[in-house]
């Protein structure tokens, strides 16, 4: 088989990086043939689409079209490829995708990370709905009474009506009256306490994640054990509705928060100030799910602020940084507002 026939049956999603296209969402661009960013003035989707299985791509602005090899040869060329345009072989050449029959013959696939490994969905429902945010336990209500997140705003940690109405924290179930899944050992269960649902970019609850109630020497937080928590959003108020895609009020934005007493702290003010935002949080690893939102119109035409309000140091300033990386790309330009300056 001459060369081109074997390149052009390369998934298009393997060169377009190496052309320098980015994946936005499900498209890609800049469109190489010309230039576009964006599909038009209203339309802020990057121009090129590739067909779900990688064979072919084209461009929603100026038609081009075709496999891999017309994308490298319009890139190289300005044209579709024809037997003859030069630099083409060599291109595929440089990039080792002539190395051999075996490479071109079996094309490589762009790299999809091995799915996370998740808690049994009926095993996290069991236990949240164990849980519960009325009533809570002293140990739990102290906690909340002792941070000072609030303040500031005349409110309270510790405000029981809020904390019911919102259900975005649990006290995790009383260690007597609990089968303790594997994944939670029930050493656990009188320190990491005060627990949120965490849930992927979908919706889909898929973790939990608590915070320790008293001091401790072994971290204030935990997540289930042997299973991944990457990649996973501790919604606050309105959060879960924007990752189902249910309408929510956000004329006030959507705060990225770090961390659940964070989350819990600006969902109290959203609730009590009745500041219609949606707080989303996260911890290390999961803002990279900011990527994966399917996030509403009003969010990518930039109707709606996105703010990253992790807190102003070093891990804040990591955590903004993760999340600015999985928000850019879809167009969506978040603004930091540290929590501390409001
Ligand atoms: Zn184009």
């Amino acid at each position: 088989m001459t060369w081109w026939r074997r390149v052009r049956e390369i998934d298009v999603r393997v060169v377009a990086p190496i052309l320098g296209l980015e994946r936005r969402g499900r498209s890609w661009g800049p469109c190489p043939g010309c230039g576009a960013e964006k599909r038009s003035r209203s339309d802020r989707r990057a121009p090129v689409s590739i067909r779900d299985d990688g064979a072919v791509f084209r461009c929603w602005c100026c038609d081009a079209a075709g496999t891999s090899l017309d994308l490298v040869c319009i890139r190289l060329a300005g044209e579709r490829w024809r037997p003859g345009v030069e630099c083409v072989e060599e291109w595929f050449a440089d990039h080792g995708f002539l190395d051999g029959d075996a490479r071109v013959a079996t094309p490589p696939r762009v790299a999809r990370p091995a799915p996370l490994r998740r808690v049994p969905r009926a095993e996290l429902a069991s236990m949240w709905d164990a849980s519960t945010s009325r009533a809570l336990p002293a140990d739990v209500l102290g906690f909340l009474s002792s941070r000072t997140d609030l303040a500031a705003h005349g409110l309270s940690m510790a405000d029981e009506v809020a904390l019911a109405r919102l259900d975005v924290v649990r006290a995790l179930p009383d260690r007597r009256c609990y089968q303790w899944p594997e994944w939670w050992p029930a050493r656990w269960a009188s320190i990491y306490r005060l627990a949120i649902l965490c849930f992927d970019a979908r919706g889909e609850a898929a973790g939990l994640h608590a915070r320790a109630v008293r001091a401790t020497k072994n971290g204030k937080t935990r997540w289930c054990r042997g299973y991944a928590a990457s990649r996973l959003l501790m919604p606050g108020i309105g959060g879960l509705d924007l990752l189902r895609g249910c309408d929510v009020p956000m004329h006030a934005g959507v705060w990225i928060c770090e961390g659940v007493t964070d989350v819990l702290a600006a969902s109290i003010v959203a609730l009590q100030l009745q500041i219609p935002a949606v707080v989303l949080g996260a911890a290390s690893g999961g803002f990279q799910a900011l990527a994966d939102v399917r996030w509403p119109r009003a969010i990518l035409r930039g109707d709606v602020a996105v703010y990253i309000r992790s807190d102003d140091d070093e891990a804040g300033n990591r955590y903004a940084e993760q999340a600015h990386r999985a928000l850019y790309p879809l167009g969506i330009a978040a603004r930091r507002a540290p929590w501390e300056t409001t």
